[in-house]
């Protein structure tokens, strides 16, 4: 099954090709990114002479409305949905820092961590309530 991906903002489709687009920017740069569907693959397609150093954090947006895509979890994260079924999403959160491979996919049943830096962002909870620590 194509793996179909949608804005939070405006349900636009973010993949009408083999790619997944999205705007970015950083500092005076701007332009669009072209990612994989395949969640864990973290080939990319920057536009030419975009400027990146590992470590800096990218803005993130939707190529239609414009909507930030920023996740409500954590800033250094951004956020966009995958169609699961009939109006059923899962979100799948994925690091804006430029060389951090890390992408959660959020689904009802739990939290599917991929990426060699995952583990990095162990603390967040992405169902929105304070983690509960052993007393
Ligand atoms: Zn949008």
């Amino acid at each position: 099954m194509a793996n179909d991906y949608f804005c939070p903002h405006c349900r636009s489709s973010l993949n009408p090709g083999a790619h997944v687009v999205m705007r970015i920017s950083h500092r005076r740069q701007r332009g669009l990114i072209l990612l994989s569907p395949q969640v864990g693959n973290y080939r990319r397609v920057l536009p030419e002479g975009f400027d990146l150093e590992s470590g800096e954090l990218v803005d993130f947006s939707c190529p239609v409305c414009g909507g930030d895509l920023t996740s409500p979890v954590d800033r250094k994260l951004g956020e966009v949905l995958l169609r699961r079924g009939v109006d059923e999403y899962a979100r799948v959160n994925f690091s804006k820092v430029f060389g951090e491979r890390a992408t959660f996919v959020v689904e009802t049943s739990g939290v599917h961590p991929y990426g060699a830096h995952a583990a990095r962002y162990d603390d967040l909870n992405f169902f929105g309530e304070g983690r509960s620590k052993s007393p």
